[in-house]
């Protein structure tokens, strides 16, 4: 018995299914999920002394690689003056500045504890500002675990959402309405039958949680367009794809300026951050300035403040986008030359260091059925575990996108093509 297959038998008699979030349970490609000990630059380590090369960084924060020393400093520094005060200090107004720089669609941002937190008072702030309750998302974007969120769309397209989980009440689910991503007719058909009942619109401007499907630009254009038109505050879940898909995120990969954004992942540098931020009068209508509630006892704490503010200090340094994003393609190219040399219908999406990789026949990747529907899973998860025999930790689903890190050499991108081929050599 390995260690990682001791300790997963240990967790389960105290955590639920062994884990405290489900995808780290390997449930979606079989097997034992592996125990982490420590980790350090593009690598990770398991319990059994085994060395990865990471492409998941945590589920996206670890755009610098593992442990980087300047956040490790920066949160050591910080660590003797007090780890909480549930009051003010120096460091959330630079934090504050920093985000409203590097996203200037942001005139105000708050900070929260996790992208669930701070898509869900995005939308409660978009209710209270619009005073209307319907919201509008997309199938296959994930915006976290709150209620309104855990809903699918009802057999026709404006039928009221169904929960997608127990426990949440079919009375939340009615006011959510989910359409299709990339689809604006499907947008315009519902904002022409109800837009003056719906409060926001939340979007993955890049999509990562139905594995890596960026969105026609025309498509978020228009949405743009509509949400203006029809008074409905467009929500970017930038959770992902911020300081990802470009260093101002997604919006400014494409040009196209949201009424509010949320942030997570790498705006933590690796600590338990999000945030939610936009328009000055938007922002104004929650407490203590207006009317709208939102709290959090560790909000805006120091240490995570500390190694937040390092990491987007860190990740303007120039050139380091372009780097990041040639590694990407390095990899991509490298592993779509595979599967073509082995004869496996293979393609990929990305949007600067998010990326997907797809067992399909279709040339292109671009809505949550194509995913669904067209992509070979059992084929990704006998690849997953290959990767993993061979010291390659991709995400453990093929739903989930790719993270590419600074850290990752080109040595590290070689050896992992060079893994991949001998995978898709036993595939066929
Ligand atoms: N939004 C998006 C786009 C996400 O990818 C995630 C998490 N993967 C969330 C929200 C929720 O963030 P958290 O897990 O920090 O609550």
């Amino acid at each position: 018995m390995t260690q990682s297959e001791a300790l997963f038998a240990a967790a389960q008699k105290h955590i639920p299914g062994g884990v405290n979030s489900p995808v780290r349970a390997f449930k979606g490609v079989g097997g034992t999920p592996i125990f982490f000990d420590h980790a350090k630059g593009a690598y990770v380590f398991d319990a059994d002394g085994n060395r990865y090369i990471d492409y998941v960084g945590s589920w996206g924060p670890m755009i610098l690689g593992h442990s980087a020393d300047e956040i490790l400093d920066a949160v050591k520094a910080r660590m003797d003056k007090g780890l909480s005060f549930g009051a003010p200090t120096h460091i959330e107004i630079e934090m504050a500045e920093e985000v409203c720089k590097l996203i200037p669609s942001m005139d105000m941002v708050r900070m929260v504890n996790s992208g669930t937190e701070a898509t869900m008072s995005a939308i409660r702030l978009a209710r209270g500002f619009t005073g209307r309750d319907k919201l509008v998302k997309f199938e296959g974007c994930y915006h976290g675990h709150a209620d309104s969120l855990l809903v699918k769309a009802g057999s026709g397209m404006l039928t009221l959402g169904v929960p997608t989980s127990p426990g949440v009440p079919a009375a939340v689910a009615a006011n959510t309405i989910t359409l299709d991503y990339n689809n604006l007719d499907s947008v315009k058909e519902c904002f022409a039958q109800m837009g003056d009942e719906i409060a926001c619109v939340i979007i993955e401007p890049v999509a990562g949680n139905m594995n890596c499907i960026p969105p026609n630009k025309s498509f978020l254009q228009g949405l743009r367009e509509l949400c203006t038109v029809h008074g409905i505050v467009l929500i970017f879940d930038e959770v992902m794809s911020g300081f990802r898909a470009a260093l101002g995120g997604a919006q400014e990969y494409y040009g196209i300026v949201p009424d509010m954004t949320c942030l997570g992942k790498v705006i933590g540098g690796g600590l338990p951050v999000g945030a939610f931020g936009g328009k000055r009068e938007i922002m104004e209508y929650l407490a203590p300035l207006g009317p709208v509630y939102q709290a959090g006892t560790l909000s805006g704490n120091p240490l995570a403040m500390a190694a937040g503010l390092a990491m987007l200090k860190a990740i303007q340094k120039p050139g380091f986008y372009d780097q990041l994003n040639a590694r990407v393609q390095l990899l991509l190219n490298g592993l779509q030359a595979a599967a073509d040399a082995h004869g496996i219908p293979f393609t990929h999406n990305s949007a600067g260091s998010m990326f997907g990789i797809f067992f399909t026949e279709l040339q292109k990747v671009t809505t949550y059925r194509d995913v669904a529907d067209h992509c070979d899973t059992q084929r990704f998860n006998q690849f997953f575990h290959g990767m993993l025999k061979e010291g390659v930790y991709l995400a453990p689903s093929a739903f989930e996108a790719g993270f590419m890190s600074i850290a990752h050499s080109e040595q590290d991108i070689l050896e992992t093509i060079a893994a991949a081929d001998r995978v898709m050599a036993t595939l066929k």
